[in-house]
């Protein structure tokens, strides 16, 4: 194939669940390369109107499968409203921030606007909010009953209810709430629930308000027997603000031979390996939006050693055969626990042991879980490295390079160095300072990336970061020479 063959995606998938030409693009320019299990099941059913109950945790895509039919069909009846047109209860201030982003996202191209109400924020400015018109309100339930009941938000135009993570709503005690919103609602709106459980209590709301609803459980997702390779799995639950730094001393303490690290989108992909790049890691991305031969060109450096990193999505890594791949890193879970077991699939191949880590949001631990019953396969969750363990590592492995050392041939080439050195020192005193000068080479040099080692065999990217200094994460290295393995600068 030549450079003109095309992407291997142009969120065909997506196109055929029946979304409109501008959501798409919006997603095209967010780097979603295909849905996700619980969005190829949900978007054509909200599409066509029904009510539904969806079984999906934090992390599979939810948001977007709620959200992306909700916008189209909003936009589809074009009237802009004063009143909302749509209502998405949630349990939390932070989750209302965050799906309300969503929606903006999302819905940017057709002008939908949207409005976040929690409590602990001054009743005023969401008043004037509600005055000017908005599209769609994202509350959570006590605060929107206030409202309600002052007669500053009316609920007599909504469509569409969407009740998001409801058995936590109905574990914070919101379900009276929820009714009596719900009662001030037009009757033949359309309703959509989500929980990661299905509880009776649940079930019984459902019951009493959602019409003839179809239902949807991603989390019964079947993993073929024996799919799963024998990895060791490790996960980390890292708030997303410090993922990067989680992965520089995870890569630094587990000093990967060569590592695939996978994201969702190639949004993500493309500003990780530029990241790691600029921290002189020798990185490249690979994902759906790149044509073939640029794809080859990728698993070809990796393949010759000329790569350590490759950042991938799901969809560019399908399939992927390395024979010295040593580490998985999920940058973020999988939304799916069949997207798991394809990512770590990728190492533990015949008979080698494979490492598999992952960062994890604090709120999908849940997704963990779910992932760990369906592969039948555990996934120990592990405190993040400190910095004393990093260093703590790196002292290990200078002794391991004295260690090997000690059985070199030309070890009497530098005794004259020793013995004139003892002249005037304390012998112990020497082997101390020598181990520092090797330690600090080490550090800032990279054990297998420095002047000890095999030379590049890439001649066109020079190996001008050795001497990078010590550096917290946001210090940027000029260019992207060869990596220095003990010091990433993170
Ligand atoms: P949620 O489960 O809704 O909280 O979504 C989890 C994360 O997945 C969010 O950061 C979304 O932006 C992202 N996401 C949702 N759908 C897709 C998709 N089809 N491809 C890539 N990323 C996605």
């Amino acid at each position: 194939m030549t450079d003109k063959s095309p992407p291997l995606s142009n969120n065909l998938g997506f196109a055929a669940l029946g979304l409109d030409k501008r959501l798409l693009e919006v997603l095209t320019s967010l780097g979603y390369e295909e849905p996700t299990p619980i969005q190829k099941e949900a978007i054509p059913i909200l599409l066509s109107g029904r009510d539904l109950v969806g079984q999906a945790a934090t992390g599979t895509g939810k948001t977007a499968a709620f959200a992306l039919p909700l916008i189209q069909r909003l936009a589809e009846s074009k009237v802009q409203k004063i009143l909302p047109r749509a209502l998405i209860l949630l349990p939390t201030r932070e989750l209302a921030m965050q799906v309300a982003e969503a929606v903006h996202r999302y819905g940017r191209e057709l002008n939908i606007r949207v409005l976040p109400i929690y409590g602990g924020q001054a009743y005023e400015p969401q008043i004037r909010s509600l005055q000017r018109g908005v599209d769609v309100v994202v509350a959570t339930p006590g605060r929107a009953l206030d409202h309600l009941r002052r007669g500053t938000m009316k609920l007599t135009g909504i469509t569409t209810v969407v009740l998001d993570e409801a058995d936590e709503m109905l574990d914070l005690g919101f379900l009276e709430d929820i009714e009596e919103i719900l009662k001030a609602t037009p009757s033949e709106r359309q309703v959509m629930l989500f929980s990661a459980t299905m509880a009776p209590r649940i079930a019984a709301i459902a019951k009493r308000h959602l019409n003839d609803p179809v239902r949807i459980n991603i989390e019964r997702e079947k993993v073929a027997a024996g799919a799963s390779p024998r990895v060791r799995q490790t996960a980390y639950i890292v708030p997303r603000a410090h993922k990067l730094e989680a992965l520089g001393r995870l890569l630094d303490l587990e000093d990967p031979t060569s590592a695939i690290i996978f994201c969702r989108t190639r949004t993500e992909v493309d500003e990780l390996t530029e990241v790691l790049r600029a921290h002189s890691y020798r990185a490249e991305s690979l994902h759906g939006g790149m044509n073939q031969s640029q794809r080859e060109r990728v698993i070809k450096r990796l393949k010759a050693g000329q790569a350590d990193l490759v950042v991938a999505t799901d969809v560019a890594a399908r399939g992927l055969d390395i024979d010295h791949l040593s580490h998985v890193i999920n940058f973020d879970v999988p939304s799916a626990p069949e997207a798991y077991v394809h990512r770590i699939g990728r190492v533990g191949r015949a008979g080698r042991e494979g490492v598999a880590l992952t960062l994890a949001q604090p709120r999908e631990h849940r997704l963990l879980s779910n992932i760990e019953r369906i592969t039948k396969q555990k996934i120990n969750i592990s405190k993040l490295p400190s910095y004393a363990d990093v260093a703590a590592r790196k002292l290990e492995q200078t002794k391991q390079d004295v260690q090997e050392s000690l059985s070199a041939t030309d070890l009497d080439r530098y005794r004259p160095l020793v013995e004139s050195l003892a002249n005037d020192n304390d012998i112990f005193q020497v082997a101390l300072a020598a181990l520092r000068l090797l330690h600090i080479s080490n550090e800032t040099q990279g054990r297998k990336g420095g002047a000890s080692a095999a030379p590049s065999p890439e001649p066109e990217r020079p190996r001008q970061q050795q001497e990078r200094p010590r550096g917290g994460y946001g210090e940027r290295s000029q260019g992207h020479g060869e990596r220095s393995r003990n010091n990433p600068g993170y």
